[in-house]
């Protein structure tokens, strides 16, 4: 198998692989080339057009810029290339690039570090800390020249990285960064420090040039400003909020600082690491162990105090949650401080709303919220179906981002190469050998089948996650087989994504819960290692209160005086507005909304707006949003627009999501609170299979099937109908369109939303047109699955089954099968279904000339529609169909839509035409034996009352 390690800078992989080290050496410099070798094995029968077995075996050549090796052969590419680099490294001697010094080396880099600070010339240089010596040169008495020591721990990247060596404990600990510097600067000798303070100097003078031009340097121009920042106190009862700092080149923004935080002077207020965005200067600044403990007695080892023992109470769990060290005592999260880019003092606002965004980034699912700009519109899609389809950032860049933020190592996906033919009637299981035979069989004798498009190899990946220390949290791996690697990697990252999401909604699980928590979904989890990492979440969000879901019945009173409809999930769809335009979107389809959305109080008709979108476009049936919107959206045709009301999701997230409104809103009640949505259907982009009928085929496929089905039913004289998998009833309302023998039709489907919009449009058309040219007198939707068998459709004239049992799994659609020809019982049965091996026509077409748009189209989904689950062949499908009709005294056909059955390969849909035979039972008793058995729900039936 080939295991690629994902290369994350500054980070010691467990184990690197040979490509990994290259990579970290070359980068993209490193060029490798495949070359596949042909290669015969067993006997080869000479004059035999097919050889009995052939392997294709691989070798890589890897180029670098002072070096060209070639591996041996390999059966996959993979590890083929891994064998090339293994072969480069071993040949230039490359090793991982490890922190390289020792603790000892670096306390000596250190200690040169710090007198390098304080010398003459780093004092004209444009370093951050430039800026903090600049105030302190130009105060007056005791303080004159001192500068915090944590300002150097905080602005110096090199001096932090040095800590780290000596200590691995100074990743997470600022306290410990001071003491280190402080003893180095104590043997450096050419800086002061006083004990147990954390005051840092230059141990002479400087130079009275280096003063003046430095202090002459700055420019003095920022005008006294008041910056937001926020207050996380420790205590978390205690509301997180904000208070403004006075903020000036002249005034020192670290006393500011000090004075907010209560503590008598800026050496004893610590900083944290860069919180949020690496480029931003977003920190958090809070008490050293001095300044939390103003009476404390100074122990002769103060690292001792940061003990559990007695600072544990002190430990502000949401400031240490954010930004991955220890906070203790209440904490200020400010966006202030000098940068390389300017040598003037930058500041800015951190909002609360930014404030709560970071903390809602953590979340499993928060950081594609935040990449859609939706955070209550937006939810993680469940499925991952193409590139094209998937928006916001994608499922693996989000799972690194959400391992980094937990401070997690990157994690590593392992992508396997796998042969397996889909278990098709007919089919055995096929091993490899077996398999090759097959797919070379195929292109000697120039089978139409793309090889491409083949179902028989594919990709399939396994994720696993580390903590720092590099124990392993979770290990992902599934069957799921996809056909492009780069799919098999962004759904297993999406299925960690959505199983840690799933986590999150019971972050107090007991440990010994997990194992089988995991284990659903196909996850193996480490539970101690895995809940010391993942801690530190549960007391942060509020987990109970964030996805709680109040009984809808609680504002059903609120809005009583409306005509509402009220819907599944606990919403109520307040109105819809604007003519039916006919175009709605259907599974699949991808549909651009736009939205806005405010919280409503029950008391008073005010309004806090939230959040909104002008374009907002999401692939339906994904789960792309929250449900209730794709509810009220599968309501709707293009252009009209409705509003609906929906539970208050958690504070955090409203906080979040509101902005500049954040402050108000935060002193706010959420009690009695509602979030309104109001929705527009902007465009709906049909499903690619759809696009295909319609752009290739005229008339459009779908218009064909209808065509052939009134013809069968007008020679048949069939006076009563019953479509299986009726959809949105889009062939019911044709029949209502043509003049035919039918006097009964009646649909059946498995989901709810479909059978909504059919009763919709065939209620509009049946009482719309009051002179019909039908003799329809009767027509019902049922709800239910086609797989069961319910006695009032039993014995109809005529039963259609169009583009269905590929959407059912194929033993349900074989278990379907058997249920109409042996309980329902239809004269005659009309089944179609897509002919796999027209696939390459319709892809070819649908792609026009550029080639990377058919990978982005169609190169993800070897079936023309995701929810497919199956397309057969023709010789599938008829050995299938003829099984199938002989079992039950039925006689079959072959037919079919688009294309010709003449010629390669096939019609585009294919069709079977069951008919009863002579000899059939009910052609003789004419009633149905047992009793009645009615297990479909009836969702809606008209009738048309005789005059
Ligand atoms: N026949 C329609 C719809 C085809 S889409 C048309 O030609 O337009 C496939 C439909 O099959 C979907 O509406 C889906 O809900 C339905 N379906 C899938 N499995 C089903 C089952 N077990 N029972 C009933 N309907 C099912
Ligand atoms: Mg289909």
């Amino acid at each position: 198998m080939g295991t690629e390690a994902t290369p994350a800078a500054g980070i010691n992989k467990p184990v690197l692989t040979p490509k990994a080290l290259i990579h970290q050496k070359y980068g993209s410099r490193a060029c490798y080339r495949i070359e596949e070798v042909q290669h015969a094995v067993g006997n080869v029968c000479p004059g035999l057009v097919i050889q009995q077995q052939v392997r294709s075996l691989y070798r890589c050549c890897l180029d670098l810029p002072d070096l060209s090796v070639t591996s041996d052969t390999f059966t996959r590419k993979k590890d083929a290339e891994q064998s090339a680099a293994q072969i480069a490294v071993e040949k230039l001697g490359i090793q991982a690039k490890a922190n390289s010094s020792t603790p000892e080396e670096a306390w000596n880099e250190l200690v040169a570090r710090i007198s390098g600070l304080f010398t003459d010339e780093f004092l004209s240089s444009s370093h951050p800390l430039v800026g903090h010596f600049r105030v302190a040169l130009r105060k007056e008495g005791d303080l004159f020249g001192m500068i915090p020591m944590s300002v150097i721990a905080a602005c110096d990247v090199k001096v932090n990285s040095l800590c780290r060596i000596i200590d691995p404990k100074a990743e997470s600990d600022a306290h410990l960064v001071l003491l280190l510097i402080s003893k180095a600067a104590k043997v450096s000798g050419s800086a002061c420090i006083i004990d147990d303070k954390f005051w840092i100097w230059k141990g002479g003078p400087y130079s009275s040039e280096a003063i003046e031009s430095s202090l002459h340097h700055s420019s003095d121009c920022l005008e006294s400003v008041n910056i937001e920042a926020i207050r996380i106190p420790c205590a978390l009862e205690e509301e997180v909020g904000t208070l403004s700092l006075l903020v000036s080149d002249t005034k020192y923004y670290m006393d500011e600082i000090a004075k907010k935080l209560n503590v008598n002077n800026s050496s004893e207020v610590l900083i944290s690491k860069t919180v949020g965005k690496a480029s931003s200067e977003i920190k958090l600044y809070f008490p050293t162990p001095d300044g939390l403990l103003s009476a404390s007695d100074s122990s002769n080892d103060p690292l001792g105090i940061v003990g559990d023992v007695k600072m544990g109470p002190l430990l502000n769990k949401r400031a240490s949650y954010l930004s991955g060290q220890n906070i203790y005592g209440d904490a200020i999260l400010a966006n202030v401080g000098y940068t390389w880019r300017s040598t003037e003092l930058f500041c800015e606002d951190v909002s609360l709303s930014a404030y709560y965004r970071m903390l809602v980034s953590k979340l499993p699912d928060g950081s594609y919220k935040l990449s859609r700009d939706a955070i209550l519109a937006a939810e993680l899609p469940a499925v991952y179906t193409t590139r094209s389809n998937w928006k916001g950032s994608f499922p693996r860049d989000l799972l690194c981002l959400f391992c980094r933020q937990q401070r997690l190592l990157e994690p590593i996906f392992s992508v396997r190469n796998v042969n397996s033919l889909e278990s098709s009637p007919g089919f055995k299981e096929i091993n490899t050998s077996e398999l090759t035979e097959v797919q070379y069989a195929n292109e000697v004798l120039g089978g139409v089948l793309d090889r491409d498009l083949d179902t028989s190899s594919g990709f399939q990946c396994e994720v696993k996650i580390f903590s720092k220390r590099q124990e392993v949290l979770i290990e992902y791996s599934s069957g799921d087989t996809y056909r492009k690697e780069s799919d098999a990697i962004q759904s297993s990252a999406l299925k960690v994504l959505t199983w840690f999401k799933k986590y999150f909604k019971q972050l107090d699980m007991p440990m010994e819960e997990l194992s089988s928590f995991g284990s659903t979904d196909n996850i193996k989890v480490h539970p101690i290692i895995f809940s010391q990492e993942l801690a530190a979440s549960s007391f942060v969000y509020d987990f109970k209160q964030m996805y709680v879901t109040r009984n809808c019945s609680s504002f059903g009173s609120l809005f009583k005086n409306q005509s509402n409809l009220i819907l599944q999930n606990g919403m109520i769809l307040l109105n819809v507005e604007g003519p039916d335009s006919g175009v709605y979107p259907s599974s699949g389809s991808l549909t651009c909304i736009s939205y806005a959305a405010s919280l409503v109080r029950e008391e008073d008709t005010a309004k806090f707006f939230l959040e909104s979108n002008d374009e907002f476009e999401f692939e339906i049936g994904t789960g792309a949003v929250i449900n209730q919107i794709e509810a009220c959206v599968t309501q709707m045709s293009v252009n009209q627009v409705a509003q609906f009301v929906v539970e208050l999701p958690s504070r955090d997230m409203i906080l979040a999501a509101s902005g500049e409104s954040a402050n108000g809103l935060s002193q706010l009640s959420l009690r009695n609170c509602f979030l309104e949505f109001s929705v527009k259907v902007l465009c709906v982009t049909e499903p690619l299979e759809d696009r295909m009928e319609k752009a290739l085929f005229n008339p459009p496929l779908s218009k064909q099937r209808v065509e052939f089905a009134v013809r069968h039913i007008n020679e048949s004289h069939a006076a009563t109908l019953v479509d299986f998998g009726c959809g949105s009833g889009s062939l019911l309302d044709s029949l209502l369109e043509h003049t035919t023998s039918l006097e009964k039709i009646i649909g059946v489907d498995i989901s709810h939303k479909s059978l909504t919009r059919a009763a919709k449009i065939l209620h509009q058309k049946l009482t719309k047109n009051s002179v019909m040219q039908t003799c329809i007198r009767s027509t019902a939707l049922y709800d239910g699955s086609i797989t069961e068998f319910d006695s009032r459709l039993f014995g109809f004239d005529i039963g259609t089954c169009l583009e269905v049992i590929e959407h059912m799994e194929e033993d349900q659609a074989c278990l379907f099968g058997d249920v109409a020809l042996n309980l329902f019982c239809p004269r005659i049965l009309i089944i179609s279904t897509p002919n796999y091996e027209y696939n390459p026509i319709l892809q070819r077409s649908a792609s026009g000339t550029k080639e990377d748009d058919l990978e982005e189209k169609s190169g993800s989904c070897k079936f023309r529609n995701h929810d497919h689950k199956f397309e057969w062949t023709r010789e599938q499908f008829e050995q299938w169909a003829t099984n199938l009709a002989v079992r039950h005294d039925y006689s079959v056909q072959f037919s079919g839509v688009g294309g010709s059955g003449d010629v390669e390969p096939g019609f585009a849909s294919q069709i079977a035409v069951f008919r009863r035979n002579p000899s059939h039972w009910l052609e003789k008793i004419c009633l149905p034996d047992g009793d009645s058995s009615h297990p479909y729900e009836l969702v809606w039936e008209w009738t048309n009352k005789p005059l």
